[in-house]
């Protein structure tokens, strides 16, 4: 059944969100996102999640999307194909893209993933990830969360998944006027930890407790760059979680892994996981539980220990772009920090995953702590999120990894 109801009366005549004069242009270039400062005119008979259609002020046709008055992005588009008839069909065409173009990432030894990454998979608001069996889902826009059980009626068919999990306990859902919602979608419950493989290595994740859908997928490629540092060496991986960074280091020959994280599950689940890749976690590495910019402060303060790598992945501190300027002097403190932990020459992998702060903008944090650190630093590379959190370049703020391996002298 289409949603919109044909597409017979288009062209201006029938009720469309009108945009005001001179607001045409971003939607006209595919940019996916119509802020309400943008908008004339909603008609009243449109209700909130409903697809509707978008006209320029002199009601010349522009595109189709998912209407929300309660959020600052008023409609979240979907099709500029004025014939686009937005059915069952067209969800699942659009997830079966976005679930084809993963096969270049999907392999024997790696079965955790991002299947749908939202706005760059031309599906806004809806995020989806595989964890081996299951697939969790995010539900980040009203038009999404109104059509999930379709959705996920489709995710299954196309994947042949045993369950899906919705994870949509994430703040944004506030600023679209939708409360949390967590639980079993369809299928069968996963168990409490699902065991993936991620370039061979083997993680536990826990679904249903675990950060954001419960693994940081987006890392992949940054793990396995970073640990072609760490043979031989001493390595401390702040901000670790489940110690991902860790384990590929010691796979890759590091003596030794210190694993920082104010989360102690998240620190014993990293323990297991190096027990599974047949780590011993007391001989090889050291859970510290705590606030990393204290731990830091105070080695700094009792001059050591020093280390030979150091991995910095903290979570997203610009959260809003109020909160920029405190977030760079998050990220500079830190960096400062880290740099003065380093034996001489040794290796600062550090990230940001601030969608606000872009990679300009990250580099020259880190040449401020380099600076103040009174310390030599080479970029040796610039790292990215992966090939499974694509970004279309008609949504740059899609891009929010950015990572800086260096040599500090
Ligand atoms: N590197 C991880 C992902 C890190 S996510 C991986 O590869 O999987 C960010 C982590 O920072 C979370 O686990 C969170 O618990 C932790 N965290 C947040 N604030 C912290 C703080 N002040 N001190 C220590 N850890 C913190």
């Amino acid at each position: 059944m289409s949603e919109t109801g044909g597409n017979e009366d288009q062209g201006g005549r029938a009720p469309a969100v009108t945009l005001k004069p001179g607001r045409e242009k971003p939607v006209r270039q595919r940019h996916p996102w119509v802020y309400s400062g943008a908008i004339r005119r909603i008609p009243k008979e449109f209700a909130d999640g409903d697809i509707v259609p978008v006209t320029d002020a002199r009601g010349a046709w522009l595109a189709w999307g998912y209407l929300n008055r309660r959020s600052q992005i008023q409609v979240r588009l979907l099709s500029w194909d004025p014939d686009e008839v937005i059915n069952d069909a067209f969800w699942r065409n659009r997830l079966a893209q976005a679930i084809r173009a993963r096969c270049d990432v999907a392999g024997r030894d790696t079965d955790v993933y991002r299947l749908v990454h939202a706005e760059s998979d031309y599906l806004p608001g809806l995020t989806v990830d595989r964890y081996a069996d299951y697939l969790v889902l995010q539900a980040g826009a009203l038009g999404i969360d109104r059509r999930k059980a379709m959705l996920t009626g489709h995710l299954q068919e196309l994947t042949g998944c045993a369950g899906v999990l919705e994870r949509s306990d994430m703040v944004q859902r506030k600023q679209e006027g939708l409360g949390e919602a967590s639980g079993l979608l369809a299928g069968d419950a996963p168990p409490s930890q699902v065991e993936v493989q991620e370039n061979g290595l083997r993680f536990l994740v826990d679904l249903a407790g675990g950060q954001k859908t419960g693994f940081y997928a987006d890392q992949r490629a940054n793990r396995a760059r970073v640990a072609a540092y760490c043979h031989g060496k001493e390595i401390l991986n702040v901000f670790s979680y489940t110690g991902a960074f860790g384990v590929y280091a010691l796979a890759r020959g590091a003596t030794h892994v210190t694993n920082i994280d104010a989360s102690i599950p998240a620190l014993e689940l990293g323990e297991e996981n190096l027990r599974l890749n047949g780590f011993d976690p007391d001989a090889q590495s050291e859970s510290l539980a705590g606030d990393a910019f204290q731990i830091l402060r105070d080695w700094r303060a009792a001059g050591g220990p020093h280390f030979d790598v150091i991995i910095l992945d903290p979570p997203k501190f610009a959260t809003s772009k109020r909160s920029v300027d405190r977030a760079l002097r998050g990220y500079k403190d830190i960096n400062l920090l880290a740099m003065g932990l380093l034996r001489p020459g040794g290796v600062l992998a550090t990230f940001s995953c601030s969608g606000l702060i872009d990679a300009a903008l990250f580099q020259k944090v880190i040449f401020g702590a380099a600076i103040d650190a009174r310390r030599s630093v080479q970029i040796l590379e610039w790292l990215h999120q992966g090939a499974d959190h694509p970004v279309a370049v008609t949504f740059p703020e899609g891009q929010y990894l950015k990572g800086l391996v260096c040599r500090v002298v």
